[in-house]
């Protein structure tokens, strides 16, 4: 799927079951509400004893003032959010300009407590920094999970401007020793506990034989050894009728990621069939026969551009008259058209500056969530970054056996990290180090950045595939609309209402989540990676070797012992 932000994927399945989940059940929804209402309010309901002893404000902490002199208060890294009458608020303000002070300095020990309660408070001597980086290598080498994104096919029937592809994409299909040589990969993975695969392309169901079979084996294996097994799909949805969302079902695929790209003509003109045809109108009565005979979950994913964020709206309209919310398995989410190859073709004229998209995607969002087609403004579960590319555990396979770290790269064989045909070597290639050596760690801006512990780092392509003249940068729309969403989020649990909003506090101009990234933050980040590999394999890389891709890297001049500077590990899963 060429047009795909893979990074959210991982999220649209959690979100789509939460959507179809709180719309079928009332009770649920009231009881998520009455318990996020606790939290909020908890800052005058704990009775716990705080302890007596030295404390400093969370480096994650998050206030956002209100216009009645109250604030919000966001925890990154517990996600606790509470609201500090005006008094509590000065109180606090008072508190973050030290770098530490004991209970006995705080006269309000109910503030104190639901402020060590929720994280908002630590220990003096607590090196949060450390604490993140140890959960996310922790998160990035776990053992037991096992996530494979499988391209049957890098074929197309569409022809989208954007494409990362360009618009001459293989015909090739996965053969069948492909196939067996991916199940015998999964056989041989010993004490897995899960795996997850997200079929990818191309356009996925044009290789739908590979599909079958392969989830077929899987799912026989799994089953046979009590491994947990989860599917989803990345579809342009031009062959999802129902009876294929019933055949994708019964092979445990339980989410689609569909992209829709504004109303009829918008979308028509962006999303053509390769012959030229238009797509929208099949593609909507896909959608309603899937939701109608089967129970999975659809996300439409919408790429807004100069061209078609005005008619987003005119979309969203043709959802409710098809009544897409009624079903409780449907939601929309937007992602802005970005050049992130350089075969990315009309993404460059297309694209909105992040901050105009991000002021758009607000408004849009909010009528998303009145139509039922979003549920409401929620953190990540984990770090939104960690994805195939990043987890050591994660991998993607072409069509033809090729190995890869990244949906960036799947197209574009010289990136390859290995062949599923020689799964020894998949961790030894110096492709393979570009991915294993990237750590948002190495970056100053997400290391000094509020919301790195739901964030991590968001696309490890942005960083190590920068390049210096025009480049897609990785901050997510929660770091450019932070204030916005924690305060979208409290308002929607009922906690504050909207003239409370102080617009002071846009984040566009405010930062409450520190600097963004800058084609010369990425650049700095990739440099970094390139020294580090280059040390770990004993060669000089350099950024032409890096995009000429593997003959290049893997022929890279050798470096003299003595500039190999500090001693590396390669990663072995
Ligand atoms: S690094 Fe690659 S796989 Fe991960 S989010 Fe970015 S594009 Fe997707
Ligand atoms: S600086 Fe950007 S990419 Fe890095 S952790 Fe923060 S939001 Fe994510």
């Amino acid at each position: 799927m060429p047009d795909f932000e893979c990074q959210v994927s991982q999220d649209v399945e959690q979100q789509a079951t939460e959507v179809a989940l709180l719309a079928r059940d009332p009770a649920r929804a009231d009881a998520l509400e009455a318990a996020a209402k606790q939290v909020l309010s908890g800052v005058h309901g704990r009775q716990r004893e705080a302890a007596a002893s030295r404390y400093k404000v969370s480096r994650y902490d998050i206030p956002v003032r209100l216009a009645d002199e109250s604030a919000l208060l966001f925890n990154s890294r517990t996600r606790s959010l509470i609201l500090l009458s005006d008094g509590e608020a000065q109180i606090y303000r008072e508190l973050a300009k030290r770098s530490a002070f004991s209970s006995g300095q705080v006269n309000d020990r109910l503030l104190l407590e639901a402020l060590v309660g929720g994280g908002h408070v630590v220990g003096a001597m607590v090196d949060e920094l450390a604490v993140v980086r140890d959960s996310y290598e922790a998160t990035r080498s776990a053992k037991g999970s096992l996530t494979l994104t499988i391209a049957p096919t890098m074929a197309c029937n569409f022809a989208c401007g954007y494409c990362f592809q360009g618009l001459n994409k293989p015909t090739t299909r996965m053969k069948p020793d492909v196939q067996n040589a991916i199940v015998e990969f999964v056989k041989a993975k010993k004490d897995l506990k899960s795996l997850n695969i997200v079929w990818y392309g191309g356009e996925p169901l044009m290789g739908k034989d590979s599909i079958f079979r392969l989830s077929d084996l899987l799912i026989s294996y799994c089953d046979k050894h009590k491994i947990s097994y989860s599917a989803g799909i990345v579809s342009n949805a031009w062959f999802l009728n129902g009876e294929m969302a019933a055949q994708l079902y019964s092979r445990r695929v339980r989410w689609v990621q569909v992209t829709v790209d504004g109303d009829r003509g918008t979308h028509d003109r962006m999303r053509p069939l390769t012959s030229g045809h238009g797509t929208f109108d099949r593609i909507l009565d896909n959608i309603g026969e899937a939701l109608d005979q089967t129970a999975i979950s659809i996300n439409a994913r919408v790429n807004v551009g100069q061209s078609n964020v005005d008619n987003v709206n005119a979309m969203l309209d043709c959802f409710v008259e098809r009544n897409f919310a009624r079903r409780g398995n449907f939601s929309v989410y937007f992602a802005p058209i970005e050049a992130s190859t350089p075969e990315s073709g009309s993404a460059y004229e297309e694209r909105l500056s992040r901050a105009e998209f991000n002021r758009k995607v607000l408004a849009l969002e909010e009528r998303a969530r009145r139509l039922g087609f979003a549920s409401i403004q929620a953190p990540s579960n984990g770090f939104a970054g960690m994805c195939v590319a990043a987890s050591h555990g994660g991998y993607v396979v072409s069509g033809e056996g090729d190995v890869h770290k990244c949906w960036e790269t799947a197209h574009d064989p010289s990136k390859r990290t290995g062949s599923i045909f020689e799964p020894d070597k998949l961790h030894g290639s110096v492709n393979a180090s570009l991915w294993s050596q990237w750590t948002p760690f190495d970056s100053p801006v997400c290391a000094s950045c509020k919301i790195l512990p739901m964030c991590g780092g968001f696309c490890a392509h942005r960083f190590v595939y920068s390049s210096p003249a025009e480049a897609a940068l990785p901050c997510p729309s929660w770091k450019w609309n932070t204030a916005e969403y924690i305060f979208s989020r409290a308002k929607d649990l009922g906690v504050v209402s909207a003239e409370k909003w102080l617009p002071e506090e846009a984040t566009v101009e405010a930062k409450q989540s520190g600097e963004r990234h800058s084609l010369d933050s990425l650049q700095a980040a990739q440099a970094r990676v390139l020294e580090k590999v280059s040390a770990l394999h004993g060669r000089n890389i350099d950024t032409a070797m890096l995009f000429a891709g593997e003959s290049a890297l893997e022929a890279a001049p050798s470096r003299a012992p003595a500039e190999g500077g500090q001693a590396l590990e390669s990663i072995t899963p």
